[in-house]
């Protein structure tokens, strides 16, 4: 606990995986921190209605992971007491990409735990209600910001607490970590302000999800699997993880108004027409728990806050609000996680001025940018070879492409840059490590092969 508070109270609207991690960065410095979340909250690792997507496949990446531990020590026991599974990164899933099924296997020396999304998320709840200055108010629906009397700043929060009644909470800081961001541009307006530039890629995904148990005899040479098309038919075509509880959770990815069935059968037919058989051979005889839930994701979307001039006091859009990611390549929450570190930082560093609270959404977002810029390059590019895909495409994609096609039969031909590569891909370092210029030269080298 630093000894200089920032402010009396900082409010977070949403306790899911990005208000949550927010909070705890919050904790150190500020005398109370109130979550406000519009769902009533289980007491367990069920789902709940503000966040439908959580029946869907969530990978943690190694990236998120890290700092989730980070904000919370021993977090990674916690996930293997709940019985999430250790997977090591490179070897126990089954990757199949063209030409390579399965890519080359090997032990990156990392290991990530796959898990249903809402065991994650209660594993993060539970850690963040043992703070003794943080309140989770559920069934509490935020409403609007409250503006300063010279309007600079937000200086309150209106919502209906669940007695269904209003109530006003005075904040020095609302973080607001809705998934949608629709509080800080209500806010923005109010006050006359502009909104934040934005960048959409419609990539116009469907996915459909089921679960399975795990059969008796299923192939022990891997946990997951993950099968791929080229990036321009459409990259990830299905994937297939554990779950604790010895269940399979089996996402099936269609684009551009194709939508994988939610029935058992029309499922089944979808995942035999992927690429390989692996998923549909694994999955076709066992145990099919529960419905399949399905979720249409039209856009990408990135809120250039970055590039606003000034920005009110009191105010920090989070998480999904600044940036929502393809789920494909599995980076929300991890971002959302590496965010609460930057925010801890930030608060860290300006702890001993005077007033803290003066530029912090500016500085936050400016290097919030420079965390976003791997993971949305990442997506962009194969999204962006996709003929339907919406969005404006930067001049050198070909060569972008080609790029990351060559890089990936190097990864594939060398340990070293295997690993590099998923080092990047799981948000433990930036992807201008891949600029470096000998391995330019060696990629080229290989793209330039007949
Ligand atoms: C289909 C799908 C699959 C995904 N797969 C992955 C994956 O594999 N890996 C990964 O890292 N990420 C994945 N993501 C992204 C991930 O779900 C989000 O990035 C992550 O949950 C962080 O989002 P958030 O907390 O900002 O928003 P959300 O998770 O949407 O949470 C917002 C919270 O705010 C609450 N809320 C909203 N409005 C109000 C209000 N007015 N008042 C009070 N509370 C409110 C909601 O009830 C909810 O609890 C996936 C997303 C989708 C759509």
């Amino acid at each position: 606990m630093t000894s200089t508070l920032t402010g009396k109270r900082a409010v977070v609207v949403g306790a899911g995986m990005a208000g949550l991690p927010a909070a705890r960065a919050l904790a150190d410095y500020f005398e109370d921190v109130v979550v406000l979340e519009r769902d009533p909250l289980p007491l367990d690792a069920a789902h709940r209605a503000g966040t439908p997507q959580a029946r869907h496949t969530h990978a943690l990446l190694s990236g998120g992971q890290h700092a989730l531990g980070d904000l919370f020590p021993g977090f990674e026991e916690d996930l293997a007491a709940a019985g999430a599974v250790p997977i090591k990164v490179g070897l126990d899933v089954r990757l199949e990409r063209p030409g390579y099924d399965p890519f080359p296997k090997r032990d990156l020396g990392l290991i990530t735990y796959a898990m249903f999304r809402p065991l994650i998320e209660f594993a993060v709840r539970r850690r963040v209600a043992q703070h003794a200055n943080i309140t989770i108010r559920a069934c509490c629906r935020a409403r609007d910001l409250v503006a300063s009397p010279d309007g600079a700043a937000v200086s309150a929060i209106r919502f209906e607490n669940s007695d269904g009644r209003e109530e006003t909470l005075a904040a020095d800081l609302v973080v607001e970590a809705s998934g949608r961001g629709n509080l800080s541009f209500g806010f923005l307006e109010s006050i006359g302000r502009s909104r934040s530039e934005e960048t959409i890629i419609g990539v116009d995904i469907t996915y459909a999800t089921g679960v399975f148990a795990v059969p008796d005899d299923a192939p022990t040479d891997w946990k997951g699997v993950m099968t791929s098309d080229s990036p321009a038919r459409g990259g990830v075509g299905g994937i297939m993880l554990p779950l604790e509880g010895n269940r399979w959770i089996v996402t099936l990815v269609g684009r551009h108004g194709e939508k994988p069935p939610d029935d058992r059968d029309g499922f089944l037919a979808y995942a035999r027409q992927l690429r390989t058989p692996t998923i549909y051979n694994a999955s076709k005889e066992t145990e099919h728990l529960g419905k399949i839930a399905r979720f249409g994701f039209p856009a990408s979307a990135r809120r250039h806050f970055d590039r606003l001039e000034e920005f009110p006091r009191g105010l920090l859009p989070f998480g999904d609000s600044i940036c929502r990611f393809n789920p494909v390549y599995g980076q929300g929450m991890s971002v959302a996680a590496q965010e609460a570190c930057l925010l801890r930082k930030l608060l860290q560093e300006r702890a001993g001025e005077s007033d803290t609270l003066a530029g912090l959404a500016s500085a936050f977002f400016a290097e919030a940018a420079t965390l976003i810029e791997t993971p949305w390059a990442l997506a962009a590019v194969p999204d962006l070879a996709h003929p339907k895909t919406e969005g404006e495409r930067p001049e050198d994609l070909e060569q972008r492409l080609a790029f990351s096609e060559a890089l990936n039969h190097l990864a594939a031909e060398d340990p070293a840059v295997h690993k590099l590569f998923v080092e990047v891909l799981h948000l433990l370092k930036p992807r201008s490590v891949l600029r470096d210029p000998d391995l330019v030269e060696r990629v080229n080298a290989v793209a330039a092969r007949p």
